[in-house]
């Protein structure tokens, strides 16, 4: 259990981040020097009371006296997380470079423990919010002037998308509750079947850019997986703006790490060409990454994007020119 440089480099504030839950720096009320404090789940707590070791990843309430370590915190976010999965967890972050050739193939061949989990009999399932009301129906009278459809497609429009991505990929909004202000995207599994989603702040102040709701892990699936034509080009993006304007050969890992479950279920979509096109500060990452992949797939290369661009903020032109070496030189691996 104990694998303490691990859980130095964890970074426990990304991890809060993506599950939506806000925590204090050292100096705010009830923070001590070398913690951040979150509100106290275990009590009716609302300041902070709960501090969590920047190094130790060790955890206690100063009201209620529960604590723990990062696996019990963990546990509470993710209930049907195991020390396996733990342990991969803490190996994901900020090591993925440091497999070996023989690891990378074993990550795919014998993808145990990883791959029991995904199961499908054991696979989490988190259903859209009791709040989600489809763009699409705008064009029902009825709903015609509903604010909260309006203004997911306003923004939509503004991002140079419309009504037709919006049915294509099921979008939809809350107009109350805590996805409110948000872009609900669905996620569907390789069959189709939606297994969870994300919710896109559309007023560019939330802190927090993408939720996730407790319970979906993201990295056991492929945004969009389900589309992609086997034995064809895969275009591995970031995000799901990217994989909207690169059109259905492309995925989206939902963030910028590929996990074993997402390779996994990359090889056995027999891809001719896999193209990695993430972020432009994501290089590095992206060439580590088409590294794991090449044992499994004919030919890989990274189309390296400007830095600080993505593809949905180049849009769909730009990006096309890129996949078709106009412009830039894709580089070969
Ligand atoms: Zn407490």
């Amino acid at each position: 259990m104990v694998d303490r440089p691990r859980i130095r480099r964890f970074d426990i504030r990304a991890y809060l981040d993506e599950r939506g839950v806000g925590y204090e720096e050292a100096g705010a009320p009830n923070v001590g020097d070398g913690y951040i404090g979150v509100n106290c789940p275990f009590c009716d707590d609302h300041r902070n009371h709960l501090g969590i070791h920047l190094e130790t990843k060790r955890w206690k309430c100063w009201r209620c006296a529960t604590s723990g370590d990062l696996f019990d915190l963990m546990r509470y976010f993710e209930p049907r997380i195991s020390v396996d999965e733990y342990r991969e967890r803490l190996r994901g972050r900020g090591s993925e470079g440091e497999l070996s050739f023989l690891e990378r193939v074993q990550e795919v061949m014998d993808p145990s423990p990883v791959a029991r989990r995904i199961s499908p009999s054991r696979k989490s399932r988190v259903p859209l919010p009791r709040e989600f009301a489809y763009i699409d129906e705008l064009s029902e009278p009825r709903f015609a002037h509903d604010p909260a459809r309006l203004i997911g497609l306003r923004y939509l429009e503004n991002r140079g998308f419309d009504m037709v991505t919006a049915v294509d990929f099921e979008l939809g909004v809350c107009a109350i509750g805590p996805y409110m202000g948000r872009l609900i995207v669905p996620v569907q599994d390789e069959k189709g079947q939606q297994v969870g989603f994300v919710a896109r702040d559309m007023s560019g102040k939330a802190r927090v850019k993408y939720l996730v709701p407790p319970g979906f892990e993201r990295t056991d699936y492929l945004y969009s997986i389900h589309r992609v034509v086997a034995g064809a080009e895969l275009v591995l993006v970031e995000g799901v703006t990217d994989v909207w304007c690169t059109g259905d050969c492309a995925v989206a890992t939902l963030s910028s790490a590929l996990s074993p479950v997402q390779l996994r279920q990359i090889v056995s979509r027999r891809p001719l060409q896999v193209t990695i096109m993430w972020d432009g500060d994501a290089i590095a990452k992206a060439f580590r990454t088409a590294e794991r992949i090449r044992p499994f797939v004919p030919r890989t290369r990274v189309v390296p994007l400007p830095f600080g661009a993505d593809p949905a903020s180049l849009g769909k032109g730009r990006v096309n020119q890129l996949l078709n070496g106009e412009g830039a030189h894709p580089q070969k691996i």
